[in-house]
Formats: C-alpha cells, structure tokens, sequence
C-alpha cells in the first residue's frame, strides 16, 4: 500500500521531507526529516477504510464533473454500501478516481493515525522467560475486487524475524477474564480461530501448576474450526507429550469443533476424552 500510494503520489520513497503544521495531525512527528516510505508505514493508516468527510475532501480536487459527481454520491447516501461495505480505503480511491488531485500534504491531511492492534498473550505469567503471541493473518480476496487484502498488523508480525524489535504496550486484562485462582477448579473453555490465545496461556499455567506438583483440575477447551479439515498449529502441548501435566488428548471429528482436553494428575492416555457437539 505504501508503494501504491507513494506512485499514486509521484513521489520517490527515499525523498526527505519535513512536515509543519499548526494543527498537527495524528502521531507525525512535526519539524523532523523523514523518508516518504518511512513517513507513511509508521504514521498513518493507509488500510483504514476511507470515511464520508475523507470522501467529500476528494470530490473537489477533481476537475472532473462526472468523478466529482460520484465521489459527492458516495459520500452521501452510497458509503455504506459502496465504500465501506467494499473497504475501499484512500489509496482504493486515488486510483480509481484518476483525476484527483492529491499531494503529500493533503494526503496526510486524509489519513488517520494508526490504530493500535490489541493482542493476547497466550504464553503463561509463570513461564517468565518468553512472551508468546497467536496471531491469525488476515489475508485473502479484497472486499473490493481488486487484488488481495492483507491485514496491517496481522502481516507485519508474519514477518518480523528473531532478533526484530516491534513496539507495543502491555496492559492487564481484565479481571473477569482470568483463569479460576484456584487450579482445581474444573474450566471449560469455548473459542473459535485466533481466539484460542488467551486459553492457550490458561492451559499452559496450569500445566506449570501440574508440574509443580499442584492440584489441577480438569481443563477442556473446545476449539472452532471454520474448515472441516482445519485444524490449530499452535496447540498449547503437543499431544504426544506424555507427561504429567501435559495435554492428554486432542480430538478432530470432520464438521464439528476440534476438543482439546486434558488431565493433569495422571500421565498420558488418563483422561482423555472426545466430544461430539
Ligand atoms: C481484546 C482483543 C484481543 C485480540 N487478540 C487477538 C489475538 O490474540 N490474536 C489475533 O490474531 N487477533 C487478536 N485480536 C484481533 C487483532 O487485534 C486485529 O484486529 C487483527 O489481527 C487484524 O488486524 P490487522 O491489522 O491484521 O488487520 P487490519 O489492517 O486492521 O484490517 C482489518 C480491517 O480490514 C477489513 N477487512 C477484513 N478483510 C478484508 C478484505 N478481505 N478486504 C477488505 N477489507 C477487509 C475489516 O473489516 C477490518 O476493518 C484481538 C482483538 C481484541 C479487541
């Protein structure tokens, strides 16, 4: 999307510039020499679909009537459907919509700040020495028929490699959202696709628990797959870890969701159960 922009632009991605402004926008650092390409991956959000008022600004950089005219109807009445239902965002417009005429300046004017993207950690608190995220790519056929679609955070974390630093914050979850303290309490657990993460870091602080010699109770976590033959690459253990503690059992029966359950006071094959929902 950079690419597209800075070509849509005219720009080249190495060219320096500074922004000022007295009504600074979003998170662009003002007074500061920066790369176009750098400007416009850390700064803004160019997969945000484009808004009404984002709309309307474009419609009269057009000298032309019948681009102005659909832009001013899609602004309107036609967002929903036309825009936001397709997802089409800045850069979509530009280039559909040939004749506008936008520059850095006021394409930044356009675009929001990113978003923070919210994650859950799905290692345990009591396995200090690394933090672990499950995270599903958002990829596939963009909502507007043009090319793919790829997810902004979802990718960039596909692509960090070992030894890459990212930015982020950690915050506490809520305190309705915890493991029972007691790990002998019995828990059940539901999730479908990338919502397995936190209940990966629940099952794995008490498979820490199990190790140290505490009671756990029984842990059954039912997974959903949206294919028949899908299946998660992250369990929480390996089943064929047989060892106290470990998952004892996963269970796939095609069209209905993956269980995962797991006993923790015996060794393997003890407790192992599949269920037909
Ligand atoms: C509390 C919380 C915890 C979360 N925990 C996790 C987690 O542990 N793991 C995890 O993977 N995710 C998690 N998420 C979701 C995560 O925060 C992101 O929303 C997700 O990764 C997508 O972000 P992205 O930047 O990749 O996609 P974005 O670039 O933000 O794209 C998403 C936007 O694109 C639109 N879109 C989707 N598909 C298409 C398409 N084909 N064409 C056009 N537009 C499309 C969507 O409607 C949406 O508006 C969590 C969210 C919350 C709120």
């Amino acid at each position: 999307m950079v690419a597209r922009m800075i070509e849509r632009l005219g720009m080249r991605a190495d060219r320096m510039c500074t922004i000022e402004s007295s009504a600074p926008q979003g998170l662009v650092p003002l007074g500061q020499a920066l790369r176009v390409d750098d400007l416009l991956t850390r700064y803004v959000d160019l997969a945000a679909p484009a808004s009404p008022g984002v709309v309307a600004r474009l419609a009269p950089t057009t000298g032309c009537p019948p681009e102005r005219a659909e832009l001013e109807r899609l602004a309107g009445d036609e967002h929903g459907e036309h825009v936001l239902r397709r997802g089409l965002t800045l850069i979509d417009l530009l280039e559909m919509f040939a004749s506008c005429q936008v520059d850095l300046a006021l394409a930044l004017e356009l675009l929001p700040a990113p978003r923070p993207r919210q994650y859950s950690i799905s290692s345990a608190a009591e396995e200090q020495s690394e933090v672990a995220l499950t995270v599903s790519v958002l990829e596939g056929p963009a909502l507007s028929g043009e090319g793919a679609f790829r997810g902004t955070a979802s990718s960039y974390l596909q692509r960090v490699r070992p030894g890459d630093r990212i930015v982020a914050t950690v915050t506490s979850p809520s305190d309705a959202f915890r493991p029972p303290a007691d790990t002998g309490t019995p828990v059940i657990m539901i999730a479908a696709g990338s919502g397995i993460a936190p209940f990966r870091g629940f099952i794995r602080a008490r498979m820490v628990a199990a190790a140290a010699g505490q009671d756990v109770g029984p842990t059954v976590l039912f997974f959903g797959c949206r294919h028949p033959n899908g299946t998660t690459s992250t369990p929480p253990s390996s089943p064929s870890t047989c060892k106290p503690g470990a998952l004892t059992s996963t269970a796939r029966i095609p069209g209905r969701p993956m269980v995962i359950s797991a006993t923790f006071s015996t060794g393997c094959g003890n407790g192992a159960s599949a269920y037909a929902l």
